[in-house]
């Protein structure tokens, strides 16, 4: 177990990076396997009443063309995705009101009529709303607490609450969910050191996922100008989460891959062993665009699919056939 000071050193030092990065591989290995679970992400809707300082998707953004998909064409994505060998689907938005309590219960229902594990990345909810999802059949929920600097967080996230976003994270554990969150990586005046309580709170709230993304700077939001987040660094703290939590599901994620063109596969060799390839259709995905030059993966989800498959048995790793729940959780699924 690594210490504050400890954690600090090693994000300060770039002379043992390698050392760092085989170091998470062999904890990955041991822990959970050769086995890189696939999730299939649909991105249903774009508009958001939020205006967090580094999204694309933020409300004021007026030059972002806004989408939301019905729910038959929800559900269709969805089925076309299990069809083709999906074992969890994610739905992510933006934070719509439109989708109401009732009606996404009503899409849970239906998706988990196709025999899938099921994860929602749909934002802050109330406790009820959280409890009815899981009656519903939701699974997983991901929800990045971005930063743990307080002062930091509520300066990138207008007319948002920290403590509501640590209370939906506590919530969403309380109701069983397995449960992920994470941070940015790079956000204007964010120190090394909150990167390292941000890898402590990972650890002490006992997280089931944790995806870790680089920021991007984003033309038409109040970023615009400061630079992109550092893709070795964002891969540090990745690794370093694999090295302290063991045997969570560790995503390598899109935003790596938009600062490195191998990013996610050098993120598989340096902690991951997840990938959550884009299932929607290319003209929603195009949408959603909370950075620029997002990956949007092939335009066949089928192409998209065999292609990532491809690279991951390249490096000697196998795609699960599972739904690839967190380990210690198995039981309870
Ligand atoms: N509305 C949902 C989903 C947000 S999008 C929610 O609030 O949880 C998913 C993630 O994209 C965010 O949690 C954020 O960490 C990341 N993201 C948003 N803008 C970004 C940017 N400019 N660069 C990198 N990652 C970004």
């Amino acid at each position: 177990m690594f210490s504050r000071n400890e954690i600090i050193d090693i994000l300060k030092d770039d002379k043992q990076n390698e050392w760092l990065f085989s170091y998470a591989d062999n904890v990955r290995k041991e822990y959970v396997g050769n086995e890189v679970h696939l999730r299939g992400l649909i991105e249903f809707s774009n508009i958001c009443k939020c205006n967090c300082k580094y999204c694309g998707l933020r409300c004021e953004n007026k030059s972002v063309q806004r989408y939301r998909m019905q729910p038959e064409e929800i559900l269709e994505c969805a089925k076309h995705a299990t069809d083709i060998g999906f074992k969890t689907i994610v739905l992510q938005s933006g934070e719509d009101p439109f989708f109401t309590k009732e009606i996404l219960c009503e899409i849970i229902k239906e998706i988990k009529k196709m025999n899938v594990a099921l994860t929602l990345s749909i934002g802050e909810r109330s406790y009820d709303e959280y409890h009815a999802f899981k009656e519903s059949g939701a699974n997983r929920y991901l929800i990045r607490i971005e930063t743990t600097d307080k002062k930091l967080y509520e300066k990138m996230h207008p007319n948002m609450s920290f403590e509501n976003r640590i209370n939906c994270i506590y919530n969403l554990k309380k109701l069983g969910y397995e449960t992920g969150t994470g941070c940015l990586v790079g956000l204007p005046n964010q120190t090394i050191e909150s990167l390292a309580d941000d890898i402590l709170f990972f650890k002490e709230i006992d997280a089931d996922m944790i995806g870790i993304g680089p920021f991007i700077a984003h033309p038409q939001t109040p970023l615009n100008n400061s630079p992109n987040g550092n893709f070795t660094l964002a891969l540090k703290v990745m690794a370093i989460v694999r090295i302290l939590l063991k045997d969570i599901n560790i995503p390598a994620t899109t935003a790596m891959e938009t600062l490195n063109k191998n990013g996610r596969i050098i993120a598989l060799q340096s902690g991951a062993n997840v990938v959550m390839p884009n299932v929607n259709l290319l003209k929603y995905s195009e949408k959603y665009q909370i950075y620029p030059n997002k990956d949007t993966g092939e335009s066949n989800t089928i192409n998209n699919k065999k292609h990532i498959e491809e690279k991951i048995n390249k490096i000697g790793r196998t795609v699960s056939k599972d739904f690839g729940s967190h380990i210690s959780k198995k039981n309870s699924f």
